[in-house]
């Protein structure tokens, strides 16, 4: 297949980008650089410096070039800042994801997958593991521009036949099994990769947010799914699209809190993690697991990396080994 990668130089994309090549099919990677890195495109990719803010560029290549699917990535993904800044986080994304399914349209694209995201399910109210077809309440404007997306592609299914997958990713996590690609977000939010830089001294203390969630330690809890086993996921819906659109909620089934995070990190390393309590974040739900079934029924995927030594050990290995991230 021949294959264009939105963000393919961020952290899931890269990797799924890796894992098509790995697969021998031809991935060309479009990225802007407002937050990717250049060194994180595989090698084997070729780049198209794009913006999909800019309709016409977008629409050029997308006719100019033959493409057998789209798979979306390219996106601002950070939750605390779209609380900042709904206005502009609910712009960018959907105008930028409105011009790529224009584009695909008119250039005669039939498959697409989208990069979306449990931060659809932001209600506490709701049962757990959380299977596809539950509520949405998207509990920011993240989210809300990720449901916002997932809806104009059921609209473009419906009148022009594109057909797509939803992937809704918990807590994608870990690093490339090879060690060749690895997690490095500027600014760091996420609670692995902060745990382990706190651990390697290469920050201060971890602080973990809020003491008194209604779970057994008091702390949130979230289902980590490893970034391979994501990009499986992605390769393996691709395959469900020749007749239909599918949307999978992918984790493991299984939630971790966060001191369990940091204990599995102080175990896995044989290092302490020094850290602290912090207030709660706003709109971070006490529990976020995900049913999978539908995806593991439909697919056959089953995650082969779900352990947390799986999980620490890969995020681990790539930031000893690239204590700069990718340096740039
Ligand atoms: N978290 C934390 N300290 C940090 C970063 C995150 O305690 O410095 C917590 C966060 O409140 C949540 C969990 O770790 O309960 C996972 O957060 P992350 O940002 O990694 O992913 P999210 O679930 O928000 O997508």
């Amino acid at each position: 297949m021949r294959c264009l990668v939105t963000g393919g130089a961020g952290y899931v994309g890269s990797h799924v980008a890796q894992e098509l090549l790995d697969r021998g099919h031809q991935v060309v990677v479009l990225d802007n650089f407002s937050t990717g890195h250049r060194k994180a495109i595989p090698v084997g990719a070729e780049l198209r410096e794009v913006d999909l803010g800019n309709v016409e560029e977008t629409k050029y290549l997308l006719a100019k070039e033959k493409w057998d699917v789209v798979l979306h990535f390219a996106a601002l993904s950070l939750v605390g800042d779209s609380m900042n800044d709904p206005c502009h986080y609910l712009k960018r994304n959907t105008e930028t994801s409105l011009n790529l399914i224009q584009a695909c349209v008119e250039g005669g694209v039939k498959k697409f997958i989208f990069s979306s995201t449990a931060a659809l399910f932001g209600g506490e109210n709701r049962v757990v593991p959380i299977p596809d077809d539950a509520g949405i309440e998207p509990g920011s404007p993240y989210g809300e521009s990720k449901f916002f997306i997932e809806r104009a592609l059921k609209w473009a299914d419906k009148i022009y036949g594109l057909k797509f997958a939803c992937l809704r990713y918990f807590n994608a996590a870990g690093a490339d099994i090879h060690g060749r690609l690895g997690e490095d977000h500027r600014p760091e939010t996420h609670l692995i990769p902060l745990a382990i830089d706190a651990m390697l001294g290469r920050r201060p203390l971890l602080k973990i947010f809020g003491s008194d969630y209604p779970t057994n330690d008091g702390t949130c809890v979230r289902d980590y799914i490893h970034v391979n086993d994501l990009a499986d996921a992605h390769i393996r819906s691709i395959d469900q699209l020749e007749h239909k659109s599918v949307t999978y909620n992918l984790g493991n089934g299984r939630g971790f809190s966060n001191l369990e995070i940091v204990r599995g990190i102080e175990r896995v390393s044989g290092r302490s993690v020094p850290w602290e309590w912090g207030e709660s974040r706003i709109g971070d739900p006490a529990v976020l697991i995900a049913d999978s079934s539908r995806i593991r029924k439909e697919t056959g995927w089953n995650p082969k990396y779900s352990s947390l030594d799986d999980i620490i050990g890969t995020a681990l290995h790539w930031r000893e080994k690239n204590p700069q991230g990718y340096n740039e």
